[in-house]
């Protein structure tokens, strides 16, 4: 059963009041029983942590975890043996199921981020009430008691905007947030849709509030403050910003890339995992007197893809508005969209082992061409390029490569 939802609002204010080293405390606890927990019950965390000693609280003691490796032990990583990535893969592909919960108990979520695998990610429910708990925190902490007021009280309206659209935003961020009272106050939207459309919903909605989209292996990140820095909620999330070599970085100096470890969401551990963005961690405390840490990240940019419209206007598309339909088509181990011309793009694609190729490379075609029309980019040339996704000389893959004039 998850914890009890008014204990955890109690926690997360308590922590927000505290100082420091009580929150530092409080994340060595909550490691600590996060890693039992996955060796009790992930086979597949059982055989990495062999041989470590049986209390862990430094988390350097851990070995690092990535997405690609992750998903390659699905069936073992998770903590519930009734579910398979069988079942979570066909639970995805079926559009009839967008906004029910897997098993009747996990919301699900994709995504493909920097290294272009294909993610599955499934929210239990002790996530899904951590993650109100913290939004109902970032509001305490953004809203002046008028603007809470107007939020409670008088119709005031608060905006969810996520990245994956389908599962995800009909499920977690909406979900946890449309209970009670405001739920008529609580719009999600999705990052799909275009640009001014977006816009023109949002303001039609006119919300005090908006929220930003996280990361999916921790949608309870972080959230911004009003000096623009974002602050973790180092009580159920623990971030290490390392550098090339997994070694750690100082305060006030940009990461290679970052581990987040997540405190919360037992089906399917995240412990030092790779995420593969590059944080700053501010060294003195924040003007805006929040103690929780504060980062600003730096890295998976939100490339704009800006095409021309037959009529010599200009659209544009985030990144993340194509590269998210991939993410939801099977078969498909990594892609890479990238724009070759204010009117052109290809595709190259990796299918998974004993995928067609050729089934694959149609449903991403479809798809693509199928979001593209949607904005009005029908007469885009879109091709598929014969050769795999290509890595940068660091071995990144650039999942969404938009065309620079030169
Ligand atoms: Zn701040």
């Amino acid at each position: 059963m998850p914890p009890h939802t008014l204990r955890l609002l109690l926690d997360a204010r308590a922590a927000r009041r505290g100082d420091a080293e009580g929150l530092a405390r409080r994340q060595r606890d909550q490691l600590a029983d996060m890693v039992v927990h996955a060796r009790t019950a992930s086979p597949y965390y059982r055989r990495h942590y062999q041989g470590l000693p049986a209390t862990i609280t430094d988390p350097q003691l851990l070995p690092i975890t990535t997405k690609a490796e992750l998903m390659a032990h699905f069936d073992e990583w998770v903590t519930d043996p009734a579910v398979t990535l069988a079942d979570v893969e066909a639970f995805v592909a079926d559009p009839a199921l967008i906004g029910h919960q897997l098993a009747g108990r996990y919301t699900v979520a994709t995504t493909s981020g920097t290294t272009g695998v294909r993610g599955l990610f499934l929210v239990d429910s002790t996530s899904m009430a951590v993650t109100s708990a913290m939004a109902v925190r970032m509001l305490t902490d953004w809203l002046s008691a008028a603007d809470l007021a107007r939020l409670l009280t008088r119709g005031g309206r608060l905006a969810i905007v996520a990245a994956t659209g389908g599962h995800f935003a009909s499920g977690a961020a909406a979900a946890s947030l449309r209970r009670g009272r405001a739920a008529s106050r609580v719009g999600a939207f999705s990052v799909q849709d275009p640009l001014p459309q977006l816009v023109a919903q949002l303001n039609a909605f006119d919300p005090v509030v908006l929220a930003p989209y996280a990361a999916t292996e921790c949608p309870f990140l972080s959230y911004s403050c009003q000096y623009n820095w974002s602050h973790v909620n180092s009580d159920w999330v623990l971030l290490e910003p390392v550098d090339a070599d997994y070694q750690p970085v100082a305060d006030g100096q940009p990461s290679h890339t970052v581990l987040v470890s997540n405190l919360a969401n037992r089906i399917q551990p995240i412990l030092r995992y790779d995420l593969g963005d590059s944080v700053l961690v501010r060294p003195d405390p924040c003007p805006c007197g929040n103690p929780l840490p504060a980062i600003r990240v730096q890295g998976r940019t939100a490339d704009l893809l800006t095409f021309a419209r037959p009529d010599g206007t200009a659209a544009t598309l985030t990144s993340l508005t194509l590269s998210s339909v991939l993410d939801r088509i099977p078969g498909i181990q990594q892609s890479q969209i990238v724009q070759t011309g204010p009117t052109s793009l290809t595709l190259r694609l990796r299918p998974a082992p004993g995928t067609d190729p050729a089934s694959a490379g149609q449903a991403a075609h479809e798809q693509i061409t199928h979001v593209l029309t949607d904005h009005g980019l029908g007469h885009v040339r879109l091709t598929l390029d014969p050769e795999p996704p290509h890595l940068t000389a660091g071995g990144k893959l650039r999942v969404v490569i938009p065309w620079k004039p030169s």
